[in-house]
């Protein structure tokens, strides 16, 4: 173990460094792992390749903040989510065993939170959510891996690929001044403009979703909100969309003493989690995997349609009198736009930019991913490929849950370990 992290807890199951497994020859090529996007697929990522054996060192994680959850808590916290959609299984760390309700059980001492997750509806709190995310972050080592910067480009190499990015801290992690070959064929080309790059085998690109997505004739609104930014509520709200984040704001709207108006145009769905179970299971995603193209699109473009999880929680404050549904928006004090993300990867321009160059397969809003998550046309024997988190729904529908970055992680770690 690398003695600057000696004093980390080791995380269960950790295998021998990829390094020793390796002929020396091979070594420096196998060192090279990098992580694009530091939220939370790229730590359940982090957490899945440390669990197989790849030492911290090993892997250089590029990231805008360094804690994993910054972009999720803020979004969350605007929503006022209490509660996670995803139940027990929908944490960071590299096993499905132990979940959050054997977490919640043992620190509460009480069997009730796992008697609730045998019938599917045992949801974990957020702020317990938050606690597992900071603990693996801790255990797992990212800081020592992580790099406050932005990737730019992904460029294609015969044995890997050549990450351009711009440093966004003066400082470096000492390994990388110290010993850059131990980040592989990492070569550092500092330009006036703090341009760098670095050379990697095997690549996992999480870069989350797209921006806001702000209806054009709300933009310029004084009204208008995006309900993933903070915000107070009004006396009379009208809420755009209809998935979980529009019911949750009818919730809090409601329980702030506001005149609620649900705008939407058609009804939404009514499901758990936020797509059908069986797409969470290998039978329904093998299912998945043997559609042709058109017909995957038409079934993603369906499975984005917006849903809320049923219950008497959700359904007896609507009764209220100061509940209302209407088509179009009608002249509030305040209109939260409920509308999510902006959709395609071409509205992320790292992912537009990797497509354009490499004349990768798209279909519609999405790149054509083998059902292992990675890129068929830049993987092969000597280097990885995948992409994680919304990206991905192409192999994973549900790829932006945690089930999904788990999802990915998991291809990821058995290419590079093979
Ligand atoms: C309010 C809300 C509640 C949700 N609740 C649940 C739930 O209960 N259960 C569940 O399973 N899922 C839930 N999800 C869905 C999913 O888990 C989240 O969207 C999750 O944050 C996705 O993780 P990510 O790493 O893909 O994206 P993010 O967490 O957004 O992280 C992406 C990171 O990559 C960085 N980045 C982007 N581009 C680059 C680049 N070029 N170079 C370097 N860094 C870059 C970004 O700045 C960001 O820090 C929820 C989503 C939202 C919005």
């Amino acid at each position: 173990m690398n003695p600057r992290v000696s004093g980390r807890r080791p995380l269960p199951g950790g295998g021998a460094a990829l390094r020793d497994r390796l002929a020396p020859r091979q070594r420096r090529e196998a060192q090279a792992v990098a992580i694009v996007g530091g939220g939370l697929a790229g730590i359940t990522a982090y957490a899945t390749l440390r669990h197989g054996g790849i030492e911290p060192e090993e892997i250089m994680v590029f990231g805008t903040d360094a804690d994993p959850a910054a972009a999720w808590r803020e979004r969350a916290r605007a929503i006022r989510q209490r509660y996670m959609r995803s139940e027990s299984d929908g944490h960071v760390a590299a096993t499905s065993f132990p979940g959050l309700a054997v977490r919640s059980a043992l620190s509460s001492r009480s069997p009730a939170p796992l008697a609730r997750s045998v019938c599917n509806r045992y949801h974990p709190t957020v702020d317990e959510f938050l606690a597992h995310v900071a603990d693996v972050r801790e255990r797992s080592g990212w800081d020592e891996s992580f790099v406050r910067a932005r990737v730019e480009r992904v460029g294609s190499m015969t044995d890997g690929f050549e990450l351009e990015f711009v440093a966004q801290s003066h400082k470096l992690p000492a390994s990388l001044e110290s010993e850059p070959l131990l980040q592989g064929e990492l070569e550092f080309v500092a330009q006036s403009h703090k341009l760098r790059r670095g050379v990697f085998r095997h690549v996992l690109i999480a870069p989350g979703h797209p921006p806001l997505n702000m209806p054009p004739e709300l933009a310029d609104d004084p009204r208008a909100v995006h309900a993933y930014r903070p915000h107070e509520y009004a006396d009379e709200v009208e809420v755009l969309g209809a998935g979980m984040a529009a019911a949750t704001e009818w919730l809090n709207a409601l329980a702030a003493g506001a005149r609620v108006i649900s705008v939407r145009r058609r009804e939404p769905e009514r499901r758990p989690l936020n797509l059908p179970r069986a797409l969470f299971t290998r039978r329904g995603l093998a299912a998945f995997h043997r559609t042709a193209r058109d017909e995957r699109v038409g079934l993603l473009r369906c499975y984005s349609a917006p849903s809320y999880p049923p219950g008497r929680e959700w359904d007896e404050p609507l009764r209220s009198v100061r509940f209302s549904v209407a088509a179009e928006l009608n002249g509030a004090a305040q209109i939260i736009c409920a509308t999510g993300f902006e959709r395609g990867f071409r509205r992320d321009p790292l992912l537009r930019r990797l497509v354009d160059e490499h004349a990768l397969e798209s279909a519609d809003d999405w790149i054509v991913l083998a059902p292992d998550s990675t890129v068929p046309a830049l993987t092969d024997a000597r280097r990885t490929l995948v992409l994680a988190g919304v990206p991905a729904q192409w192999a994973f529908p549900a790829a932006d849950t945690i089930a999904g970055a788990k999802y990915a992680a998991r291809g990821f770690l058995r290419r590079v370990v093979a």
